[in-house]
């Protein structure tokens, strides 16, 4: 098989891999040495489901020993397998990078002979681009469960990021889909990697020639819409994941069916897609504006509106909490008004210590009066003319959302092939970039 036959099929079998952000990485360019991470800047291009694009995606090779239902590698997946050498891989990465096609490596693997196995073949590619070819730029690689903590410890040395799928929210679903996994076999890696990071940061204040664990954290992915599992569940684990290991990011990836199977939707059911974006919005309002996972949602709501995002939900669920006076009102209580940001937040506070604001004050600083205007008042008034009953404010943030939702283009899972409107069909894909706006 040639090397492009195994990266056609590679990369392709890499796309429902989404957890590849670059963030916080900032290394410069050396004499002698290839490439260079930015901490901000390129390597943060995102589509506009969040999925990172400046990096090479693809895996070892999905020649899986491990039959998880939801995954086009399985092994009872009749599709064509290949898997790299150390020195294919690591060759394409530099070639693709000298070409400017990339500005890192997104490294996943299935599952081939044995979890140590393949720990090693992604150890030998990491090594040979690290040290043979001193390769700066930006690596995210998968931990494989179940490889030996030595191999790992080894392969966080030679990453900047690294990351393990949680793959499903709960254990009954993965004992249901993926049998040969277990949470143990999961969360295992993860601890020990939260460990390794938290010691090289200890070990830093003593020593500044310690060498790096997994610099960019770590990260994880997790299936939505494959399982009964509802938001509720995923939010709560999510919570978790962030309060005990430390982790970057919790990826959602919508599922795409890729088999008909009794325990799974039918193939040709729609990834959820919506879902997976309300879900971010939620880890959003969990990572920055101080929510909690049960304050979002309950046993009687288990799941998002879909069509209001979270923080509005929310909002409409309490209207006992609002009006908030602007002047005056606390900055955590500010956060929680629908249409002030963060840095809205921050501006306010900032600006009220000088002056009193009043409604075209709030404008000018950002802050989205469309939605704000039912939550707040300054100095003591609401918005001239401004008439509303819970069940209102809910319309007429929902029109806003269907009229925002009419507009857009469903996003698509692209390959590594998939030819642009844009670009030459062999280019590399133009994606749009996400505009982080503020919830
Ligand atoms: S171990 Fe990974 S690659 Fe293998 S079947 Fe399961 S999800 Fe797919």
């Amino acid at each position: 098989m040639t090397t492009i036959e195994k990266l056609t099929i590679l990369t392709d079998a890499a796309k429902y891999d989404v957890a590849c952000t670059s963030s916080g990485i900032d290394r410069g360019g050396k004499k002698g040495k290839l490439g260079s991470a930015v901490k901000m800047g390129i390597c943060h291009s995102f589509a506009s489901d969040g999925r990172c694009i400046s990096l090479l995606k693809v895996l070892m090779t999905n020649a899986c020993i491990y039959d998880c239902q939801y995954c086009i590698n399985r092994r009872s997946n009749d599709t064509p397998r290949a898997t790299f050498t150390p020195r294919e891989l690591a060759d394409l990465t530099i070639g693709f990078y000298r070409r400017n096609y990339i500005e890192g490596l997104f490294l996943s693997s299935a599952v081939v002979k044995n979890p140590d196995y393949t720990c090693e073949l992604l150890i030998q590619t990491l090594r040979l681009l690290r040290e043979e070819y001193g390769f700066r730029g930006y690596i995210h690689v998968k931990a494989i469960p179940g490889a030996d903590n030595r191999l790992l410890t080894l392969l966080g040395m030679l990453a900047d990021r690294m990351s393990v799928n949680i793959e499903l929210p709960s254990e009954r679903s993965l004992k249901l889909l993926a049998p040969d996994k277990s949470k143990r076999s999961i969360l295992q890696p993860m601890g020990l990697i939260a460990g390794k990071i938290q010691e090289t940061r200890y070990d830093l204040i003593r020593y500044r020639s310690t060498p790096k664990f997994a610099p960019a954290g770590q990260s994880t992915q997790m299936i939505i819409g494959a399982t009964p599992d509802t938001d509720w569940n995923i939010l709560r684990l999510t919570e978790g994941l962030y309060r005990k290991y430390g982790l970057r990011r919790v990826f959602y990836s919508a599922y795409m069916p890729v088999s008909e199977n009794a325990l799974l939707p039918p193939k040709g059911t729609k990834p959820p897609l919506l879902r997976e974006h309300r879900l971010y919005q939620a880890d959003w309002l969990l990572r920055f504006y101080g929510f909690t996972a049960d304050e979002l949602l309950d046993g009687q709501h288990p799941n998002f509106h879909p069509l209001v995002d979270p923080k509005c939900g929310w909002a409409v669920n309490h209207m006992e909490q609002f009006p908030v006076e602007i002047n005056t009102a606390p900055y955590e209580m500010l956060l929680r008004v629908p249409g002030i940001g963060v840095r809205s937040a921050q501006r306010i506070r900032a600006a009220r210590r000088c002056r009193s604001l009043d409604f075209d004050g709030l404008k000018k600083i950002g802050v989205v009066l469309k939605r704000a205007q039912y939550f707040i008042t300054c100095s003591g008034k609401m918005r001239e003319g401004l008439r509303f009953t819970p069940e209102s404010v809910l319309r007429a943030l929902i029109s806003e959302e269907k009229q925002k939702l009419a507009a857009q283009d469903v996003p698509e899972q692209l390959s590594f092939f998939t030819p642009s409107p844009t670009t030459e069909p062999q280019a590399p894909v133009a994606f749009p970039e996400l505009a982080q706006k503020e919830a």
